[in-house]
């Protein structure tokens, strides 16, 4: 399969060295004619550094009330169609413990920039969550080093945060009164303060270019990111991108797959985005790359609030462990943190 050209010269380099450089991974993304072999290399890397099981993240969509307005999410600040809701402490651990008494260990509490939740209050939840033996993760966006560090001691364990594009004029346009340069501060931050810190990028954002994605894979080799999410963009028919293209699974598979091949021990979701652009997605994301899947544990009222794009694809536990069986996978049963190898 692997015979001698350019191209596959580039993919066996990557599965080799762990290292591409910015127009080489330019030059994979422009074309389609070795997808097979790059996602097949991000397959077989992915076994060699991570093994066959694939974590389950289960969900907690805890609040949409957001003081951001980025141009993409269907819960941004201006989006005024959208109803808010904040779930109460007793509905947050209610959730975590029914996931938890499931067999996830791992609870993710996401939400909007909502300060309603201070420091304070957040790390009630989770030292209360902690208590059972889970990891608890954050996505709650951007907060002070001192948050951070207080939610750290409270407990948490990782903490999500998307760099979203690390192209500086895209990422203004996108993200009024945010700035990349915080961002990037927020992540190192994270890092510094322990956390595992997971990052990510959009894939199709308006004028987006491939060498903005090539960098931002660099980047999050640079950070040495401890997980990474990749998704493909989504419109949203109450945000100004409602009438934007989005919608690239290819694309956002190809990106994937190249994070697998170079940074080849972190964990990777197979992302609703993309199981809601494609049938069958997460598993095409999973045997290209990806070996953490995050199903929502929400609760069905508040899940259908969350609309950061429209039709957000749902998992059905059995149907899942049956097909992930099917092609060789198992649940993991421990925490799922990141063993360090590379
Ligand atoms: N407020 C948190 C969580 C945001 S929601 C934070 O700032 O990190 C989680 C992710 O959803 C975002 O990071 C973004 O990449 C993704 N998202 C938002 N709108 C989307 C859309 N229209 N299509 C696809 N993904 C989207």
């Amino acid at each position: 399969m692997f015979y001698n050209s350019p191209m596959n010269n580039i993919i066996q380099k990557a599965m080799q060295y762990h290292s591409l450089s910015k127009s080489e991974i330019v030059s994979i993304l422009s074309t389609n004619d070795y997808d097979n072999e790059l996602f097949t290399a991000a397959d077989s890397v992915r076994k060699e550094f991570v093994g066959d099981a694939v974590y389950l993240r289960g969900l907690v969509e805890f609040t949409n009330f957001c003081r951001c307005n980025c141009l993409y999410c269907g819960i941004r600040a201006e989006n005024n169609d959208t109803l808010r809701y904040r779930m109460s402490e007793s509905e947050i651990l209610s959730v975590a413990k029914q996931a938890i008494a499931f067999g996830y260990k791992t609870i993710v509490l996401q939400g909007g920039e909502d300060c309603f939740f201070s420091a304070k209050y957040l790390g009630e939840i989770i030292k209360k969550i902690k208590q059972y033996d889970v990891a608890v993760t954050l996505s709650i966006g951007e907060r002070s080093f001192e948050d951070y560090d207080y939610l750290k001691n409270c407990g948490a364990d990782r903490f999500l945060l998307r760099i979203e594009t690390t192209d500086e004029d895209l990422y203004k346009k996108m993200h009024p009164n945010m700035s990349l340069e915080n961002r990037k501060q927020c992540l190192y931050n994270l890092k510094k303060l322990g956390y595992e810190t997971g990052t990510g990028c959009l894939v199709g954002l308006p004028n987006q270019t491939l060498e903005s994605l090539a960098s931002d894979i660099l980047f999050f080799k640079e950070l040495d990111a401890d997980m990474i999410g990749i998704g493909p963009f989504i419109p949203h028919p109450n945000t100004p991108l409602k009438n934007v293209e989005g919608n690239n699974f290819l694309l956002s598979l190809k990106v994937m797959a190249l994070t697998r091949l170079l940074l080849p021990d972190i964990n990777i979701p197979a992302t609703t985005a993309m199981e809601t652009l494609y049938p069958k997605g997460r598993m095409i994301a999973l045997q290209s790359g990806a070996n953490v899947v995050m199903p929502n544990v929400t609760d069905s009222i508040h899940k259908k609030m969350y609309e950061i794009y429209p039709n957000k694809a749902s998992v059905d536990y059995s149907e899942l462990k049956q097909t992930l069986n099917s092609i060789g996978r198992t649940i993991g049963i421990d925490k799922g943190f990141r063993k360090k190898k590379y």
